[in-house]
């Protein structure tokens, strides 16, 4: 038995790391397969070469788990080490990355993510021990032992191993027991290595099933019985590594059953990734539903590296929007081993988000130009996404605008310059502004709808939970247009026209009106206003300020109601003074019962906006069969 000193500076460097990565142990695994299939699909290369002429055999993977001896075993049979390159890539090369690792801990301090290529030496985080058992894929070659604590010392020699290929062998530590428990492992390497391109086994699973040519006794059934298979962990050939053209619909589907198991909604639909110039990228991103907040769900989208599982925490790295997506992004490019503010700031992952945006906005567009029917069916669940996007990203909302549909309250489809085209003259004031009016609840607003739809406007329907926060991103941006909502205002005062509505009443009879409605409303809540409406248009109104109301969207959404800038809950009562009921107000000589008709008016607008309940509904019940 050889003895050796590994070459590290540091005495004991393997507490460090330990400490420093508790959070990231669980890659271990990961790092000791990956090195397994390096090693495997070496050895498929040199043989595709001619330069292996044995028998490859079955190269599955093996995992195994022993409670009692209290190790882990990672067996492969790849290319192998021979005692040379044992020296030369474990005790030198794996270790001058630790020492890498090292200095780079020293600069970024706890800032250090666990996505740094420790490899082999990774063991070290949840054993006492590791011994390596490789015999090399070359003839005439000894097979070598390499044992090490986790001390610079270790120790190294000759000894018989049938196969070639190599057993890694985990003596874990008292501090990392948890691993030593099959489930784990199972669940650790479906994390990591589901997508992995060489098998990968880990014990058996059982099934039950009726054993082949067993007859069944007279009047029986066949039982059932246990049957043991190999735990096969992985799909060794994921789909987004497959050609696009190839694959069906279907199958898409199937594999995003596979991603998300727990997942019952089906997507809208997918976008096949594919790219190799100027950096390597494959992938399928799924379109979910989104309706609401609720289901902005972030963190689906998973990052690979050469199929293996690296993260799904991608902030940083696509454009933040795409986080509602779901799927693979798989790239060799992505530099692992570094902070995360690092890799913010990495040219290549910026081309790659870059690349990302501009192949879904394609992707949307495409759907729009060739099927613009079936684009509109799925609008309502892509307009949270797209929004989204338009609100985070500007280059995506240059993109976005040529099929950002808008939806009226009779469910039909505008683009926007449709719209536009549209309502251009109609709903044009005095100042040349083109007012586009919304609607967020059909139900609720349906007065203020109908009031629109008499002057001959139309009405968008913005019942989105970004929507107030959309207005506020389109506003500024479409020529000369102003947003209102059918309910800030009443009509002839949302869209101004030249022509004014001439009053019937005297301004001091409006004055006086005025007066009776102010006693009987609620001040901190209301204020009054007379206007000169058609006859036809109701007698009394409530409306809220436009921007008075969005601001208080805007504070709702954002989470913060601190109440500072005092109380957005006002609202304005809008008396029209050409309907003949003001002009019986006026004309009532008995005080109570100008009073009673007045209250019972404010309280049917009240009524009409729900804002009519308790004691005052039932005073307004009371009041009304008094009336009759
Ligand atoms: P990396 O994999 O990043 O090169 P590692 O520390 O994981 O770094 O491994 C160092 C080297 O040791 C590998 O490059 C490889 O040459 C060798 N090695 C590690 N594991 C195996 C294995 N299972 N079979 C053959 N060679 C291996």
């Amino acid at each position: 038995m050889n003895k050796g000193q590994i070459n590290v500076q540091t005495e004991n460097i393997f507490p460090v790391i330990k400490k420093f990565l508790y959070s990231e142990h669980d890659i271990f695994i990961r790092e000791l397969i990956s090195n397994a299939v390096d090693a495997t699909q070496k050895l498929k290369t040199l043989a595709t070469m001619g330069k292996f002429d044995g028998e490859l055999g079955d190269l599955t993977i093996q995992v195994k788990v022993d409670k009692d001896a209290k190790t882990i075993t990672v067996s492969d049979r790849g290319i192998g080490m021979t005692a040379e390159e044992v020296d030369k890539y474990i005790n030198q090369i794996a270790f001058s990355g630790a020492e890498e690792f090292l200095e780079k801990f020293k600069v970024e301090g706890g800032n250090i993510i666990g996505h740094f290529g420790l490899g082999f030496y990774s063991a070290f985080m949840v054993s006492e021990k590791v011994d390596i058992c490789t015999k090399s894929y070359q003839h005439d070659t000894k097979a070598v032992t390499w044992t090490c604590t986790g001390s610079p010392d270790y120790e190294m020699g000759e000894t018989d191993k049938a196969d070639r290929g190599t057993d890694i062998v985990l003596h874990v530590a008292d501090d990392a027991m948890e691993f030593l428990d099959e489930a784990k492992i199972v669940e650790l390497l479906r994390k990591y290595c589901r997508f992995l391109p060489i098998p990968i086994r880990c014990g058996d699973e059982t099934k039950w099933e009726k054993p082949e040519n067993a007859e069944a006794k007279e009047g029986e059934e066949v039982k059932e019985v246990e049957v043991k298979y190999p735990r096969i962990i992985n799909n060794t050939n994921p789909l987004w590594k497959q050609t696009p053209s190839s694959i069906t619909p279907e199958q898409y589907l199937e594999f995003y059953r596979e991603l998300y198991p727990m997942t019952f909604e089906e997507p809208l639909f997918q976008i096949h990734l594919n790219v190799d110039y100027p950096f390597n990228l494959t992938g399928i991103l799924y379109f979910p539903k989104v309706r609401n907040q609720l289901e902005m769900q972030k963190n689906k989208v998973q990052l690979y590296c050469n199929q293996v599982f690296i993260t799904d925490q991608l902030e940083g790295v696509i454009p933040e929007f795409m986080m509602l997506l779901h799927g693979v992004i798989d790239s060799p490019d992505i530099p692992l081993n570094v902070s995360r503010s690092y890799l913010q700031s990495d040219s290549n992952v910026k081309k790659i988000s870059t690349h990302i945006t501009k192949k879904v906005a394609d992707k949307l567009e495409e759907m729009f130009k060739n099927n613009r029917e079936d684009f509109e069916k799925k609008w309502d669940d892509l307009k949270v996404f797209i929004e989204y996007g338009c609100l985070t990203d500007e280059k995506f909302y240059e993109r976005a605008k040529n099929f950002i549909l808008f939806k009226n309250v009779d469910g039909k489809y505008y683009t926007m310059d449709e719209y536009r085209a549209g309502i251009e003259t109609r709903q044009k004031d005095k100042n040349d502004i083109v007012v586009y009016l919304y609607a967020h609840d059909l139900a609720t607003q349906h007065v203020y709808i109908q009031s629109a739809k008499e002057k001959g406007y139309d009405v968008l329907l913005m019942d989105g939970f970004l929507d107030t926060h959309f207005i506020n991103l389109l506003e500024p941006k479409i020529e000369k247009c102003r947003f209102a909502r059918v309910d800030a205002d009443v009509m002839d005062k949302l869209i101004e026209k030249d022509e004014v509505m001439p009053a019937k009443l005297s301004e001091a009879e409006q004055t006086s009106l005025k007066e009776a409605f102010e006693k009987c409303a609620n001040k901190e809540m209301f204020t009054v206003e007379i206007a000169n409406l058609s006859e036809t248009e109701l007698p009394i109104m409530i409306t809220q300020n436009e921007f008075m109301r969005r601001f208080k969207d805007m504070q709702k959404l954002s989470g913060q109601n601190n109440g500072m800038f005092g109380n957005f809950d006002r609202y304005n009562l809008v008396v029209n003074g050409n309907h003949p009921l003001a002009s019986k107000i006026l004309e009532e000589g008995d005080e109570a019962k100008k009073e009673q008709m007045t209250q019972q008016l404010i309280d049917l607008a009240l009524l009409s906006q729900n804002l009519l309940t308790g004691e005052k509904l039932s005073e307004f019940v009371k009041r009304s069969v008094e009336m009759m």
